[in-house]
C-alpha cells in the first residue's frame, strides 16, 4: 500500500564528491520538467556541423539531449546531457530530470544553485530512494538494499545486497504472510460461525500449517542473519604472533604488494596496520600487530597496547611461529594469551624449515595446546615467497563461514533490523502453537496470528513507524 507521496520538488548531486569525468544533477518531482526547461538549452548539429539551437520545445521522456546549462541572465555555466524520465517510468515514480554536466564540483554546485533558484528544494539524505518507497515501487528491504549496495566492500556483498534490491527477502517474508493471512481466515471463520457441530477449526492442520509455513522459513531466516552479517560487514582478522616471525610478509603476501614496513629489526611494526582484502566474496579486514612482547619503549608500548586491543576484538587471529626455529617460551605465552579466541596456527619460514623442525612444532601444538585450541588447523606457509597463501586463505574461508560450503548461493539474509523483528514474529507464532495446542478461544488465536502479521509487515515497510523510517533513509547519501 503506497503511502501518500510528498508534492514539491527536490534535487541534489547525485555523483559522488571529487573530480569525475562527468557529475550528475538530479531533480525528482512536479517541478522536474518546467525547471529543465528554464535552464537547459537544446543544441543539435546541423549537416555542415555547426552546432545550432534547437527549436522542438518539448522534451520526449527517456531521451538523452545535448545542450547547454545557463543561468537566469543567459550565461552559459556548463556543456551537458539532459534526460527527463516521466512518471511513473522513473527511480521516484516521479517526474525525474537528469542533468550531466562536467564532474567538478564547483560546476555541479552552480548548476544545482540554478535548478534550487528555479524552484527546486535541497533534497535530504536519501530523500529519492525514500520517494521511490512511499510511491510503492520499491518496499523497505529494498530500500535498505540501495544502502547495502551504494556501501558495498567486496563482490559478494554488492551480490547479497542486489539480491535484496531484486525483492529475495521480501518476497520470502510475503510467503510467510500469505501462510499466516490463510491460517487468520479459517480462524475468522471460526469466530463467525460458532457452530458446534462443525469442526471448522482443525487444529492439528492448523498446527501443520503454522509450522510448515510460518515458524520454519522464519527460522530459516533467522539462521541466514548470522552468514549476512559476515558478507555485509565482514570479519577482523588479526595477525599475531612474537617479533621477527613473518607477520608483516604475511600481511604483504596477502595484500600481494609491500605496504607494510618489513626489515630485520625486531619489533619495526610499530603499531597496527590494517588493511580490507576480499576472501571469496567476504570483506575480511586483516590486523598486523606490533610485536606483543616485555618492553621499555614507550612508543611502542603504545603499538603493543593497540594490538592487545585489537586482538581482542579479533573474529579470527593468525597466530604465526617461525618454523624454522623451535617454539620460544614469549611464543608459547602469546599463544596463551589468545585464550578462547578463534585461530589458525601459520607455520611460517618452510621455505626453510627442517622437516624435523616442522614436526616437532606440529607435535607441540597437537600436545601442549590440544586442550585450548581444540583441533585448531594447522597451515605451513612461506610469506616471504606467498607459498601456501591459497590453502592459507582457503581455511580461513571455512572457519569463518563455518562451513566448507560457500556463502555464494546466499540469495537473502536478514540484516539486525530485520532480524530483531523476525524474532518478535517468531514469539508470535510460539504464542499462536501454545493457544492451538491449548484449544482456547478462536477469538486468542485470531490476536496472535494478527501480531505475527504486524510485526512482517514492519519488515516490508507497511506499517513502519516514521522514526524507523527516518533512521533507515537517513543512512544514505544525499543524491541517492
Ligand atoms: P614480523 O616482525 O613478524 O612482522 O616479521 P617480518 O615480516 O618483518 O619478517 C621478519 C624477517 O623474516 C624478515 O627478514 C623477513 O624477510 C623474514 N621472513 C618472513 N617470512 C619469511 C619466509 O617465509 N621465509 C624466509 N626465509 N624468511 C621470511
Amino acid at each position: 500500500m503506497a503511502r501518500p507521496t510528498v508534492e514539491d520538488t527536490i534535487a541534489a548531486i547525485a555523483t559522488a564528491p571529487g573530480v569525475g569525468g562527468i557529475g550528475i544533477v538530479r531533480i525528482s518531482g512536479p517541478e522536474a520538467e518546467s525547471i529543465l526547461q528554464s535552464l537547459f538549452r537544446r543544441h543539435r548539429r546541423s549537416d555542415s556541423g555547426t552546432e545550432q539551437r534547437a527549436e522542438q520545445p518539448d522534451f520526449l521522456s527517456h531521451r538523452l539531449y545535448y545542450g547547454t546549462v545557463v543561468n537566469r541572465q543567459g550565461a552559459v555555466l556548463d556543456e551537458a546531457m539532459a534526460v527527463l524520465m516521466r512518471a511513473p517510468q522513473s527511480y521516484t515514480r516521479e517526474d525525474v530530470v537528469e542533468i550531466q554536466s562536467h564532474g567538478s564540483y564547483p560546476v555541479l554546485q552552480t548548476v544545482l544553485s540554478e535548478v534550487l533558484a528555479a524552484g527546486a528544494r535541497l533534497a535530504e539524505p536519501g530523500e529519492f530512494t525514500k520517494r521511490a518507497f512511499l510511491a510503492g515501487r520499491i518496499d523497505l528491504t529494498q530500500a535498505e538494499a540501495v544502502i547495502d549496495l551504494l556501501q558495498a566492500q567486496t563482490s559478494g556483498s554488492a551480490r547479497l545486497a542486489m539480491e535484496h534490491l531484486q525483492g529475495s527477502l521480501y518476497s520470502q517474508v510475503n510467503a510467510i504472510r500469505d501462510g499466516l493471512v490463510e491460517m487468520l481466515a479459517v480462524v475468522e471463520v471460526a469466530i463467525d460461525f460458532p457452530d458446534d457441530d462443525v469442526e471448522i477449526l482443525e487444529t492439528d492442520r492448523l498446527l501443520e500449517q503454522l509450522q510448515g509455513q510460518v515458524q520454519q522459513p522464519l527460522r530459516r531466516l533467522l539462521a541466514l542473519a548470522e552468514q549476512g552479517k559476515i558478507i555485509r560487514e565482514g570479519v577482523k582478522v588479526v595477525i599475531a604472533g612474537r617479533p621477527n616471525v613473518g607477520k608483516s610478509s604475511l600481511l604483504n603476501s596477502l595484500l600481494c604488494e609491500e605496504r607494510a614496513l618489513v626489515t630485520d629489526i625486531p619489533g619495526t611494526t610499530r603499531d597496527t596496520i590494517e588493511e580490507l582484502i576480499s576472501v571469496r566474496g567476504i570483506p575480511v579486514h586483516l590486523v598486523d600487530t606490533a610485536g606483543i612482547r616485555d618492553h621499555d619503549n614507550a612508543v611502542e608500548g603504545l603499538g603493543i597496547e593497540r594490538a592487545r586491543q585489537k586482538l581482542e576484538q579479533a573474529d579470527l587471529v593468525l597466530f604465526v611461529v617461525d618454523a624454522a626455529h623451535a617454539l620460544t617460551e614469549l611464543d608459547r605465552e602469546l599463544y596463551r594469551s589468545l585464550g578462547e579466541k578463534q585461530r589458525l596456527i601459520i607455520l611460517n619460514k618452510c621455505d626453510i624449515a627442517e622437516p624435523e623442525q616442522l614436526e616437532a612444532i606440529n607435535a607441540e601444538f597437537s600436545r601442549e595446546f590440544a586442550y585450548m585450541a581444540g583441533n585448531a588447523v594447522q597451515v605451513q606457509i612461506a610469506a616471504k615467497a606467498g607459498q601456501g597463501i591459497d590453502a592459507l586463505l582457503d581455511a580461513l574461508y571455512q572457519v569463518v563461514v563455518g562451513t566448507d560450503e560457500g556463502l555464494e548461493e546466499l540469495s537473502c539474509a536478514p540484516n539486525l533490523r530485520h532480524t530483531t523483528i523476525l524474532q518478535k514474529a517468531l514469539a508470535a507464532c510460539v504464542q499462536v502453537e501454545q493457544t492451538l495446542v491449548g484449544q482456547e478461544p478462536a477469538d486468542l488465536l485470531a490476536v496472535d496470528l494478527q501480531a505475527a502479521l504486524d510485526h512482517l509487515a514492519d519488515i516490508v515497510g507497511l506499517t513502519t513507524p516514521d522514526d524507523v523510517l527516518d533512521a533507515v533513509f537517513s543512512t544514505f547519501c544525499i543524491g541517492k
